[in-house]
Protein backbone atom coordinates (compact mmCIF):
# COMPACT_ATOMS: atom_id res chain seq x y z
CA UNK A 1 0.00 0.00 0.00
CA UNK A 2 1.69 3.44 -0.59
CA UNK A 3 2.17 5.34 2.21
CA UNK A 4 -0.55 7.93 4.08
CA UNK A 5 -0.73 11.39 2.83
CA UNK A 6 -1.91 11.92 6.86
CA UNK A 7 0.78 12.27 8.73
CA UNK A 8 2.67 14.86 10.09
CA UNK A 9 5.65 13.82 8.66
CA UNK A 10 3.83 13.22 5.24
CA UNK A 11 1.69 16.37 5.50
CA UNK A 12 5.07 18.60 6.09
CA UNK A 13 6.96 17.24 3.32
CA UNK A 14 4.11 17.55 0.94
CA UNK A 15 3.48 21.27 1.79
CA UNK A 16 7.09 22.25 1.67
CA UNK A 17 7.77 21.09 -1.67
CA UNK A 18 4.93 22.74 -3.17
CA UNK A 19 5.63 25.91 -1.05
CA UNK A 20 1.78 25.70 0.29
CA UNK A 21 0.68 28.73 2.79
CA UNK A 22 -2.71 27.86 4.29
CA UNK A 23 -5.48 30.31 3.38
CA UNK A 24 -7.70 30.64 7.10
CA UNK A 25 -10.33 32.48 4.92
CA UNK A 26 -11.06 28.65 2.93
CA UNK A 27 -11.17 26.82 5.97
CA UNK A 28 -8.05 25.16 5.53
CA UNK A 29 -7.31 22.68 8.06
CA UNK A 30 -6.08 19.68 7.09
CA UNK A 31 -6.49 16.11 8.97
CA UNK A 32 -3.01 14.65 9.78
CA UNK A 33 -4.26 11.74 11.92
CA UNK A 34 -4.86 8.29 9.98
CA UNK A 35 -6.88 6.86 13.27
CA UNK A 36 -9.21 9.36 12.92
CA UNK A 37 -9.32 9.41 9.35
CA UNK A 38 -10.35 5.95 9.44
CA UNK A 39 -13.05 6.09 11.68
CA UNK A 40 -14.59 8.79 10.13
CA UNK A 41 -14.88 6.40 6.94
CA UNK A 42 -15.62 3.88 9.01
CA UNK A 43 -19.13 5.65 9.87
CA UNK A 44 -19.47 6.08 6.07
CA UNK A 45 -20.14 2.03 5.55
CA UNK A 46 -19.00 2.17 1.99
CA UNK A 47 -18.95 -0.66 0.22
CA UNK A 48 -16.35 -1.74 -3.47
CA UNK A 49 -19.35 -1.08 -4.97
CA UNK A 50 -20.03 2.19 -3.41
CA UNK A 51 -19.36 6.22 -4.26
CA UNK A 52 -18.13 8.86 -2.28
CA UNK A 53 -18.83 12.63 -3.03
CA UNK A 54 -15.87 14.56 -0.96
CA UNK A 55 -16.45 18.68 -0.45
CA UNK A 56 -12.69 19.73 0.07
CA UNK A 57 -10.34 17.16 -0.75
CA UNK A 58 -6.97 19.76 0.69
CA UNK A 59 -3.82 17.31 0.01
CA UNK A 60 -5.48 14.47 -0.17
CA UNK A 61 -5.72 13.57 3.06
CA UNK A 62 -9.73 11.98 3.66
CA UNK A 63 -9.63 11.46 -0.23
CA UNK A 64 -6.93 9.05 -0.29
CA UNK A 65 -8.60 6.80 2.24
CA UNK A 66 -11.97 6.94 0.34
CA UNK A 67 -10.43 5.90 -2.47
CA UNK A 68 -9.29 2.78 -1.21
CA UNK A 69 -12.19 2.31 0.60
CA UNK A 70 -15.04 2.07 -2.65
CA UNK A 71 -15.42 2.49 -6.16
CA UNK A 72 -15.16 6.02 -7.14
CA UNK A 73 -14.71 9.54 -5.47
CA UNK A 74 -15.61 12.99 -6.89
CA UNK A 75 -13.92 15.72 -4.98
CA UNK A 76 -14.84 19.56 -5.15
CA UNK A 77 -11.67 21.49 -4.41
CA UNK A 78 -12.36 25.82 -4.70
CA UNK A 79 -8.65 26.56 -4.21
CA UNK A 80 -6.54 26.14 -7.85
CA UNK A 81 -3.26 25.93 -5.62
CA UNK A 82 -4.46 22.62 -4.42
CA UNK A 83 -5.18 20.68 -8.24
CA UNK A 84 -1.30 20.15 -8.76
CA UNK A 85 -0.82 18.76 -5.17
CA UNK A 86 -3.41 16.31 -5.76
CA UNK A 87 -2.66 15.24 -8.89
CA UNK A 88 0.56 14.20 -7.22
CA UNK A 89 -0.38 12.72 -4.02
CA UNK A 90 -2.89 10.79 -5.42
CA UNK A 91 -1.55 9.69 -8.77
CA UNK A 92 -1.41 6.03 -7.49
CA UNK A 93 -5.77 6.26 -7.73
CA UNK A 94 -7.10 5.75 -10.73
CA UNK A 95 -10.64 6.19 -9.91
CA UNK A 96 -11.14 9.75 -9.07
CA UNK A 97 -12.47 12.99 -10.22
CA UNK A 98 -11.17 16.37 -8.53
CA UNK A 99 -13.55 19.14 -9.77
CA UNK A 100 -12.29 22.60 -9.32
CA UNK A 101 -15.38 24.51 -8.74
CA UNK A 102 -16.74 26.38 -5.63
CA UNK A 103 -19.50 23.56 -4.48
CA UNK A 104 -22.05 26.01 -3.92
CA UNK A 105 -22.65 26.76 -7.02
CA UNK A 106 -22.02 23.77 -8.29
CA UNK A 107 -24.27 21.89 -10.91
CA UNK A 108 -24.36 19.05 -7.94
CA UNK A 109 -26.75 16.64 -9.02
CA UNK A 110 -26.25 16.45 -12.75
CA UNK A 111 -22.23 16.34 -11.69
CA UNK A 112 -23.59 13.29 -9.43
CA UNK A 113 -26.08 11.43 -12.45
CA UNK A 114 -23.12 11.81 -14.60
CA UNK A 115 -20.04 10.46 -12.61
CA UNK A 116 -21.87 8.08 -10.85
CA UNK A 117 -24.13 6.37 -13.34
CA UNK A 118 -24.01 2.76 -12.24
CA UNK A 119 -23.34 3.39 -9.29
CA UNK A 120 -26.46 2.79 -6.47
CA UNK A 121 -25.10 3.77 -3.52
CA UNK A 122 -23.66 7.07 -3.08
CA UNK A 123 -22.35 8.96 0.27
CA UNK A 124 -21.16 12.28 0.91
CA UNK A 125 -17.89 12.13 3.26
CA UNK A 126 -15.86 15.36 4.10
CA UNK A 127 -13.64 17.71 6.51
CA UNK A 128 -15.66 20.20 5.75
CA UNK A 129 -14.20 24.06 6.07
CA UNK A 130 -16.02 25.62 8.76
CA UNK A 131 -16.82 29.52 7.43
CA UNK A 132 -19.49 27.66 5.35
CA UNK A 133 -20.38 24.25 7.10
CA UNK A 134 -24.40 25.01 7.16
CA UNK A 135 -24.87 26.64 3.70
CA UNK A 136 -23.11 23.27 1.95
CA UNK A 137 -25.07 20.71 3.75
CA UNK A 138 -27.98 22.76 3.28
CA UNK A 139 -27.47 22.57 -0.44
CA UNK A 140 -26.49 19.06 -0.56
CA UNK A 141 -30.47 18.23 1.21
CA UNK A 142 -32.23 20.38 -0.15
CA UNK A 143 -30.87 19.51 -4.20
CA UNK A 144 -32.55 16.33 -3.11
CA UNK A 145 -29.36 14.33 -4.47
CA UNK A 146 -29.58 10.34 -4.85
CA UNK A 147 -27.51 9.84 -2.00
CA UNK A 148 -27.52 7.53 1.11
CA UNK A 149 -26.40 9.91 3.55
CA UNK A 150 -23.65 12.53 4.83
CA UNK A 151 -20.83 11.86 7.16
CA UNK A 152 -18.64 15.34 7.88
CA UNK A 153 -16.34 16.99 10.46
CA UNK A 154 -17.91 20.18 11.76
CA UNK A 155 -17.95 22.72 14.74
CA UNK A 156 -19.53 20.93 17.61
CA UNK A 157 -21.50 23.37 18.51
CA UNK A 158 -22.73 23.44 15.25
CA UNK A 159 -23.04 19.13 14.91
CA UNK A 160 -25.05 20.67 18.39
CA UNK A 161 -27.60 22.42 17.06
CA UNK A 162 -27.84 19.83 14.02
CA UNK A 163 -28.96 16.65 16.12
CA UNK A 164 -30.66 18.56 18.97
CA UNK A 165 -33.93 17.50 19.89
CA UNK A 166 -37.08 19.69 20.96
CA UNK A 167 -36.38 20.97 24.63
CA UNK A 168 -32.66 21.32 24.05
CA UNK A 169 -30.87 25.00 24.30
CA UNK A 170 -29.72 24.32 20.60
CA UNK A 171 -32.52 23.34 19.32
CA UNK A 172 -33.54 25.48 16.82
CA UNK A 173 -34.99 26.20 12.90
CA UNK A 174 -31.76 24.32 11.83
CA UNK A 175 -32.31 21.25 13.54
CA UNK A 176 -35.65 21.35 11.90
CA UNK A 177 -34.28 22.03 8.41
CA UNK A 178 -31.88 19.13 8.81
CA UNK A 179 -33.70 16.32 10.58
CA UNK A 180 -36.63 17.20 7.99
CA UNK A 181 -34.85 15.30 5.61
CA UNK A 182 -32.52 13.26 7.41
CA UNK A 183 -31.73 11.12 10.64
CA UNK A 184 -28.58 12.90 12.39
CA UNK A 185 -26.36 12.05 14.82
CA UNK A 186 -23.12 13.12 16.23
CA UNK A 187 -20.78 10.02 15.72
CA UNK A 188 -17.64 11.29 17.41
CA UNK A 189 -15.76 14.39 19.12
CA UNK A 190 -12.64 15.25 17.36
CA UNK A 191 -9.22 16.81 19.32
CA UNK A 192 -7.96 19.83 17.83
CA UNK A 193 -4.65 18.17 17.86
CA UNK A 194 -5.40 16.22 14.66
CA UNK A 195 -5.61 18.89 12.30
CA UNK A 196 -2.29 21.44 10.91
CA UNK A 197 -3.28 24.29 11.51
CA UNK A 198 -5.31 23.49 14.28
CA UNK A 199 -8.77 25.24 14.22
CA UNK A 200 -9.91 27.97 17.07
CA UNK A 201 -13.30 25.47 17.54
CA UNK A 202 -13.59 22.10 18.72
CA UNK A 203 -15.04 19.29 16.19
CA UNK A 204 -17.43 16.61 15.74
CA UNK A 205 -18.27 14.03 13.10
CA UNK A 206 -22.36 13.96 12.46
CA UNK A 207 -23.60 11.18 10.54
CA UNK A 208 -26.74 11.96 8.44
CA UNK A 209 -29.21 9.45 6.86
CA UNK A 210 -31.60 10.80 3.78
CA UNK A 211 -35.06 9.70 4.88
CA UNK A 212 -36.91 7.92 1.62
CA UNK A 213 -39.49 10.77 2.54
CA UNK A 214 -39.43 13.73 4.79
CA UNK A 215 -39.98 13.49 8.30
CA UNK A 216 -43.48 15.08 7.88
CA UNK A 217 -45.63 15.77 5.23
CA UNK A 218 -46.89 19.57 4.61
CA UNK A 219 -48.66 21.66 2.01
CA UNK A 220 -45.78 23.68 1.12
CA UNK A 221 -42.59 23.12 2.36
CA UNK A 222 -40.91 26.89 1.76
CA UNK A 223 -43.72 28.23 4.04
CA UNK A 224 -43.00 25.47 6.84
CA UNK A 225 -39.19 26.16 6.74
CA UNK A 226 -40.61 29.99 7.07
CA UNK A 227 -42.85 29.12 10.28
CA UNK A 228 -39.56 27.58 11.80
CA UNK A 229 -37.39 30.67 11.12
CA UNK A 230 -39.99 32.96 12.41
CA UNK A 231 -40.80 30.87 15.62
CA UNK A 232 -37.00 31.18 16.97
CA UNK A 233 -36.26 34.92 15.85
CA UNK A 234 -36.47 35.73 19.50
CA UNK A 235 -35.41 32.59 21.68
CA UNK A 236 -36.96 34.13 24.26
CA UNK A 237 -40.28 35.03 23.15
CA UNK A 238 -43.55 32.95 23.06
CA UNK A 239 -44.63 31.54 19.82
CA UNK A 240 -47.43 33.80 19.35
CA UNK A 241 -45.31 36.89 19.76
CA UNK A 242 -42.54 35.74 17.36
CA UNK A 243 -45.30 34.56 14.80
CA UNK A 244 -47.15 37.74 15.42
CA UNK A 245 -43.58 39.94 14.75
CA UNK A 246 -42.33 37.61 11.95
CA UNK A 247 -44.98 36.99 9.49
CA UNK A 248 -46.71 38.86 6.72
CA UNK A 249 -48.56 42.05 8.08
CA UNK A 250 -52.51 41.53 7.88
CA UNK A 251 -55.56 43.37 9.32
CA UNK A 252 -56.22 40.18 11.31
CA UNK A 253 -52.91 38.75 11.80
CA UNK A 254 -53.07 38.02 15.35
CA UNK A 255 -56.55 36.14 15.58
CA UNK A 256 -55.05 34.39 12.73
CA UNK A 257 -52.22 33.13 14.60
CA UNK A 258 -54.64 32.13 17.55
CA UNK A 259 -57.18 30.21 15.52
CA UNK A 260 -54.25 28.32 13.99
CA UNK A 261 -51.89 27.82 17.03
CA UNK A 262 -55.48 26.38 18.88
CA UNK A 263 -56.49 24.18 15.58
CA UNK A 264 -52.58 22.77 15.73
CA UNK A 265 -53.62 22.32 19.67
CA UNK A 266 -50.60 24.55 20.73
CA UNK A 267 -50.65 26.81 23.75
CA UNK A 268 -49.80 30.56 22.40
CA UNK A 269 -47.63 30.78 25.48
CA UNK A 270 -45.15 28.05 25.06
CA UNK A 271 -41.84 28.76 23.06
CA UNK A 272 -40.29 27.57 19.40
CA UNK A 273 -37.91 25.50 21.43
CA UNK A 274 -40.59 23.52 22.57
CA UNK A 275 -42.56 22.46 19.52
CA UNK A 276 -41.57 19.05 17.90
CA UNK A 277 -41.35 18.84 14.05
CA UNK A 278 -44.88 17.32 13.99
CA UNK A 279 -46.46 20.25 15.97
CA UNK A 280 -44.75 22.87 13.24
CA UNK A 281 -45.90 20.51 10.53
CA UNK A 282 -49.89 21.04 11.90
CA UNK A 283 -49.10 24.19 13.05
CA UNK A 284 -47.71 25.75 9.59
CA UNK A 285 -50.60 23.49 7.17
CA UNK A 286 -53.06 25.64 9.89
CA UNK A 287 -51.28 28.98 9.04
CA UNK A 288 -51.04 28.79 5.65
CA UNK A 289 -54.39 29.46 3.93
CA UNK A 290 -54.16 32.86 5.80
CA UNK A 291 -50.31 33.60 4.69
CA UNK A 292 -50.65 32.17 0.93
N1 LIG B 1 -10.17 17.12 3.22
C1 LIG B 1 -8.95 17.76 3.66
C2 LIG B 1 -8.53 17.18 4.99
O1 LIG B 1 -9.40 16.60 5.67
O2 LIG B 1 -7.36 17.29 5.35
C3 LIG B 1 -9.09 19.28 3.76
C4 LIG B 1 -10.25 19.79 4.62
S1 LIG B 1 -10.25 21.52 4.91
C5 LIG B 1 -11.12 21.59 6.45
C6 LIG B 1 -11.47 22.19 3.81
C7 LIG B 1 -11.15 22.18 2.31
O3 LIG B 1 -12.26 22.73 1.60
C8 LIG B 1 -9.95 23.01 1.88
O4 LIG B 1 -9.16 22.25 1.00
C9 LIG B 1 -10.55 24.22 1.16
O5 LIG B 1 -9.72 24.76 0.16
C10 LIG B 1 -11.81 23.62 0.57
N2 LIG B 1 -12.93 24.56 0.33
C11 LIG B 1 -13.22 25.69 1.02
N3 LIG B 1 -14.35 26.25 0.55
C12 LIG B 1 -14.79 25.46 -0.46
C13 LIG B 1 -15.90 25.53 -1.36
N4 LIG B 1 -16.79 26.54 -1.27
N5 LIG B 1 -16.04 24.56 -2.30
C14 LIG B 1 -15.13 23.55 -2.38
N6 LIG B 1 -14.07 23.43 -1.55
C15 LIG B 1 -13.89 24.37 -0.61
Amino acid sequence: MNKDIATPVRTKAILEKHGFSFKKSLGQNFLIDTNILNRIVDHANLTEESGAIEIGPGIGALTEQLLRRSKKVVAFEIDQRLLPILEETLAPYPNKKIIHQDVLKADVASIVAEEFAGIEDVMVVANLPYYVTTPIIMKLLEDKLPIRGIVCMLQKEVAERIAAKPGNKDYGSLSIAVQYYTEAETVMIVPKTVFVPQPNVDSAVIRLTVRETPRVSVKDEAFFFTVTRASFAQRRKTILNNLTSQLPSGKEKKEQILTSLSEANIEPTRRGETLSIEEFAVLSDALYPYFN
